[in-house]
């Protein structure tokens, strides 16, 4: 607190006011690094966020007539709806001051840029494509995915990492954990609410009973939960500002991850059609069908 104040006074005011915002470090002032450090204590600096293209959730998926995945090609696709949560709530992070800096990450083939590009018009400072080929894609697994966003959070730097609670086209519900597992960072899943404190996070988590909340440290990993925000609409002028943001490209094997598939899919089907159902005229008519059907 002291050293806080002391450095307040000695550190022009103007510079202080830059390290708060950018959390940068000013190496031509002597006791810049003792002023940073107490800012770093009270932001974060970098959130990575993933973003994940999956086929639309208003799209009736249909299986291939092969039997060996679903059909994606003339199918609308967008971001992971999850991911969206978790962009809102990075870009709301950085307007309150929280984090300095917004990374969108996208695994997957060349369509994946659409929705970091999206991301950066929701807000998101840029983007980081890691080229998955579409046929390798299909066989990409929760696992492969989170070691790719764990090196990616150290090579970025990364205080926080912010997840979806699930992807809607694999329902893994798996990489959140996974990516804090290969971290060994903590984890906070299923968030309804995200508050800043001086010692890192406190976090409300949807679990079956209701809430649960959870103090954690930083660096640390979060999944979106669906009741966390409402994600804004990417508007034209936005829309168009994302075009000139950065998008780095890189593959898994710059980052040394081996994404060798450890799944063959064996065979892909449609749910079973749900039975039509029956009107009966009254109760005995129903306790007569139930036991002719064996079911009482
Ligand atoms: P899952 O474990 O597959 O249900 O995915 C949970 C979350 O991990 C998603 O909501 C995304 O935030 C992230 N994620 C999964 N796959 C990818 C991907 N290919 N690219 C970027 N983020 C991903």
């Amino acid at each position: 607190m002291i050293s806080l104040m002391f450095n307040s006074v000695a550190t022009p005011f103007w510079e202080w006011q830059r390290c708060v915002e950018y959390n940068l470090w000013t190496p031509n002032h002597p006791l810049s690094y003792l002023t940073i450090s107490a800012v770093a204590r009270k932001k974060m600096a970098r959130v990575l966020v993933g973003v994940k293209r999956v086929i639309d959730y208003a799209v009736k998926v249909r299986v291939k007539p092969e039997k060996n995945g679903v059909v994606t090609q003339g199918v609308k696709h967008s971001m992971n709806p999850f991911d969206e949560i978790a962009v809102e709530e990075a870009v709301k992070m950085k307007e309150k001051k929280l984090a300095s800096e917004v990374i969108a990450v996208s695994v997957g083939p060349t369509q994946s840029q659409e929705v970091i590009r999206t991301a950066l018009a929701m807000g998101a400072d840029r983007g980081v494509h890691v080229e998955v080929p579409a046929a390798e894609y299909d066989l990409l697994q929760p696992i492969h995915v989170s070691k790719i966003l764990a090196k990616l959070a150290l090579d970025e730097k990364a205080d926080l990492v912010i997840l979806g609670k699930q992807a809607i086209d694999d329902d893994a519900n798996q990489t959140a954990q996974m990516t804090a597992a290969v971290l060994d960072w903590p984890q906070g899943t299923f968030c309804n609410k995200v508050e800043k404190t001086d010692a890192g996070l406190t976090i409300a988590r949807e679990i079956d009973g209701g809430l649960e909340t959870i103090k954690t440290k930083l660096p640390a990993v979060l999944s979106a939960d669906l009741r966390l925000n409402t994600p804004r609409y990417a508007t034209l002028p936005n829309i168009m500002k994302a075009k000139k943001k950065p998008l780095k490209k890189v593959t898994p094997k710059d980052l040394g991850v081996d994404t060798t598939p450890r799944i063959e899919i064996i065979s892909v089907e449609d749910p079973p059609v749900r039975q039509a159902g029956a009107v009966v005229a009254d109760v005995d008519a129903l306790v007569a069908k139930l036991k002719a059907g064996g079911h009482i």
